[in-house]
């Protein structure tokens, strides 16, 4: 639409703008759970060493064909693409984060003396169906090992998700996994498994026809409950894996076994995106009807050369924070409301300054404070006091000015309002918040 069509378009102005649906606001209430809940993340993230990388948005449309697979879910049907109107470059946004993160560690060349555990957090775009638990703008935490080839790494990030349920209360995740073995394995496999599907074409669904020979593996995760006797009888990948593979995944059971840890072998599970071999993981809860899947990951070896790097094994995971902050919810979880500790309530120009003065003093020892802003009758400034939560108000008049003091008043207790000089404002104020005696209150 060119701008003077815009200008002339009558519907323009008067109609209220929404936003993208799929695309949500995350209002204030709720922002700062998504806060609290981000810095719970970070804690935990660092306590197993993970470093912070943070990548563009918006990636060439080309990094997630080649990385994700051209015939994946996400690929066919779910991505956000367009072309760069400038120089029509086609691009995307990204779906998820392990393609840019790979991508960035090969351009920048960190994998030259030492692996990397590396890990971000961030909106992903994905274009589906909107529904509880599924947006077109999600969030998601994702963590990548890159370098390591051994079962330890799986195992590590095993224990480090169950230590984030822990930490975050939630008892009702179970946990599954699987080998997906190596990549001659699965071709084995799914040569047979072609074969046996071919015999039973007539009961594939529209979805198991279309992937028949090209993502027969997917066929294998169909919820469609009139496949289910037909997936039953199809043959295992599990009786495909070569030995170092099993010693991989035994690798893997053991550490779990050793740390009390209980999980369930799902032959069926395996990953939407190509890139994974050995180990796939998936954390499941019951509590959030069809999208139950928390987190989600495994062993990614083929990635980093299929990306053009030297050849480097890896392995990761992510979690869906909209699902995890709802299973968070539902679990009793509030969260801690956040008020200020002080509200600065004050009339009159001196005053004004005055205020200006001590909620900079009050910060500077760590206080948060608000400080009255649009003037307005005491009445109405100390209502807005006591709306925005904080513990005690101060309170500054043209006598307080005019005494070198100002007033503070409580207002989560019944307690008497008191003068204090200027200079005394930080440990009176100290006083209410945290009990105890002020150094030098002089009334
Ligand atoms: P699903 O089977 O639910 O579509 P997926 O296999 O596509 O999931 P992954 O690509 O493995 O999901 O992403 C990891 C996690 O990110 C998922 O387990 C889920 O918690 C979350 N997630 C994925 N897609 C969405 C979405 N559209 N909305 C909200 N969360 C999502
Ligand atoms: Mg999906």
């Amino acid at each position: 639409m060119s701008r003077a069509s815009i200008r002339r378009d009558p519907t323009s102005m008067s109609k209220t703008l929404q936003a993208i649906r799929g695309m949500n606001d995350i209002l204030p209430e709720e922002a700062e759970l998504w806060e609290q809940f981000e810095e719970l993340v970070r804690d935990w993230l660092r306590a197993y060493g993970y470093k912070p990388i943070r990548m563009p948005l918006v990636e060439p449309t080309p990094l997630f064909a080649r990385a994700i697979g051209e015939v994946t879910d996400i690929v066919e049907k779910e991505m956000y693409s367009f072309t760069d109107g400038l120089n029509g470059e086609p691009l995307t946004l990204r779906p998820e984060g392990t393609a840019s993160c790979v991508r960035a560690v090969l351009q920048h060349n960190l994998l030259y003396d030492s692996p990397r555990r590396l890990c971000y957090m961030g909106p992903m775009f994905r274009h589906e169906r909107p529904q509880k638990g599924r947006y077109r703008q999600f969030h998601q935490v994702g963590v990548e090992a890159l370098g390591y080839a051994g079962p330890d790494i799986d195992a590590e990030q095993i224990l480090m998700c169950a230590r984030l349920w822990n930490d975050l209360g939630l008892d009702d995740i179970r946990l599954e996994i699987n080998s997906l073995g190596q990549p001659e394995e699965r071709a084995q496999h799914r040569g047979d498994l072609i074969a046996y599907l071919e015999q039973h074409q007539e009961r594939l669904d529209g979805d198991g026809q279309r992937r028949l020979h090209s993502n027969p593996l997917r066929i294998l995760d169909s919820k469609n409950p009139d496949m289910q006797a037909l997936i039953e009888g199809a043959p295992k990948l599990m009786d495909y894996l070569g030995e170092a593979s099993l010693k991989h995944f035994e690798g893997v059971q053991a550490v779990l076994r050793d740390s009390g840890i209980p999980y369930r072998i799902n032959p069926r599970l395996v990953r939407g995106l190509d890139y994974y071999n050995l180990t796939v993981v998936e954390w499941v809860t019951d509590r959030l009807g069809a999208q139950g899947t928390v987190c989600a990951g495994g062993r990614y070896d083929g990635l980093v050369a299929q990306l053009g790097g030297r050849p480097a094994p890896a392995c990761g995971f992510a979690m869906g924070i909209e699902r995890l902050l709802a299973l968070w919810l539902d679990s009793g979880n509030r969260g801690q409301t956040i008020a200020p500790d002080v509200y600065v309530v004050h009339q009159g120009d001196a005053a004004a300054a005055s205020a200006v003065k001590v909620a900079e003093r009050l910060r500077d020892v760590g206080f948060t404070v608000v400080l009255h802003c649009g003037g307005g009758s005491f009445k109405s400034q100390m209502k807005r006091a006591d709306g925005s939560g904080a513990v005690v108000a101060v309170i500054i008049g043209d006598d307080e000015v005019a005494a070198g003091e100002v007033t503070i008043k409580p207002l989560r207790e019944e307690a008497e309002q008191r003068r204090v000089k200027l200079d005394a404002v930080d440990d009176v104020v100290g006083a209410w918040l945290f009990g105890g005696d002020e150094d030098d209150g002089d009334i």
